[in-house]
């Protein structure tokens, strides 16, 4: 009887321990889903790691940047940059919470902190968890900043030491020759307005911008705009020998907008097509009704020059600030580069677009698309 009892004790207790083991393997297993869907949720890359530093579970984010991840491998295999397995081993060996930035160059540069984190009681970490925070947007907007004020010094610069040297020679060796006066002011006078120009147009950039997710709304009659515009350019087409023509829209194209800024953006297009497209002797303004991909309509302005064109490559680049084919003759022709980052960051402000077309050799064509204001309609001219 002794015996039959001890022997039930011992099955039962066994049956009591392989439920509890079943239970805790349950557990485990509901608690590594958890996991999963944590990690897999999270907006940043992120690694669950055990406290030996094997990869547990990881997101898609987390494969870009470590690619040759595996869950059960070590996660250093995959980690490349040393300061981040560094972490890692300092946080698994009971060194608190660490965060580490580093940079990755292939297949292009890109910045991370990484946030390295255990997870469980001190002193040595249960689990420890990976979060990467991308900084590359951060640090693309702080190099675009220190290249701006790169260029734009520079651009002041240029014409701030030509005036300081004809300073100096009218104040030295031209002080008494008349002649000499005269054409150097006149030179200094050029000089003095390019910088007028620059600042000028750099505080309308910085406005606007600033401005950009305001959408004007008084409606705006384009076609006075566009007369107005080429009116007001008559002077310089003339000089240039260049003919303007205008093809009215068959009914009135009236878009939701700022007039001032509008006629901002018509003026920088057809001055670049009279600068830049002279050669060819005529500008051509049409328009043209489109509808957006919900189908609103829109209305299409085109300026067209039969000049020598755009060559493919500077196509998309053409609307970066200070960016300039070619920067002689953009000088030349007093440009600051700025134009088209203006007419680019107007449109985004009314909801509308530029689009460059050009052959070299075969002119160019700026199309402005916007947005026409409910129930009007443009017509096809
Ligand atoms: P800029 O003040 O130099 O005119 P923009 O931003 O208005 O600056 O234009 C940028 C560059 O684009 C110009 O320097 C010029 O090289 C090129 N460009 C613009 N419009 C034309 C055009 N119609 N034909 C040829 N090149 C053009």
């Amino acid at each position: 009887m002794g015996i039959l009892r001890t022997l039930l004790d011992r099955l039962r207790a066994r049956r009591d321990d392989a439920a509890q083991a079943a239970r805790a393997t349950e557990g485990a297993s509901a608690s590594a889903q958890l996991l999963d869907a944590v990690i897999e949720t999270l907006p940043d890359a992120a690694i669950a790691l055990d406290r030996d530093g094997r990869v547990v579970a990881f997101n898609p984010l987390a494969r870009v940047i470590a690619p040759a991840l595996a869950r059960g491998a070590p996660a250093s295999l995959a980690l490349r940059a040393p300061e981040v397995v560094e972490a890692v081993r300092a946080v698994a060996a009971g060194g608190g919470a660490q965060s580490v930035e580093f940079a990755q160059r292939v297949p292009v540069d890109r910045w991370f902190m990484a946030h390295v984190r255990p997870l469980g009681e001190a002193p040595a970490a249960a689990a420890i968890l990976l979060v990467f925070h991308d900084l590359t947007p951060l640090r693309r907007v702080e190099e675009m900043r220190a290249d701006f004020v790169a260029n734009a010094s520079h651009e002041l610069r240029t014409p701030l030491a030509a005036l300081s040297g004809f300073i100096d020679t009218l104040q030295g060796s031209a002080r008494d020759d008349a002649q000499a006066r005269s054409r150097f002011l006149a030179i200094m006078k050029t000089q003095a307005s390019r910088m007028a120009r620059l600042i000028d147009d750099l505080l309308s950039l910085s406005r606007v911008e600033l401005a950009e997710h305001m959408h004007p709304e008084t409606p705006v009659d384009l076609l006075p705009v566009v007369r107005q515009v080429v009116d007001g350019l008559q002077t310089l087409a003339t000089d240039r020998g260049v003919e303007i023509t205008i093809a009215p829209p068959a009914a009135p194209a009236i878009v939701p907008g700022d007039r001032d800024e509008l006629t901002r953006v018509f003026e920088n297009l057809v001055e670049n097509a009279l600068k830049y497209g002279a050669a060819g002797k005529k500008v051509e303004l049409g328009f043209a009704g489109a509808s957006a991909s919900d189908g609103a309509p829109e209305v299409l302005v085109a300026v067209r020059d039969y000049g020598p064109g755009i060559a493919a490559e500077h196509l998309p680049r053409l609307t970066e600030r200070f960016y300039r084919v070619d920067v002689t003759q953009s000088r030349a022709e007093g440009g600051t580069g700025l134009g088209l980052s203006l007419v680019k960051h107007i449109l985004n402000r009314h909801r509308g677009k530029l689009m460059v077309e050009s052959e070299a050799g075969k002119g160019a064509m700026f199309t402005v698309r916007l947005p026409l204001i409910d129930g009007a309609v443009a017509g096809r001219g």
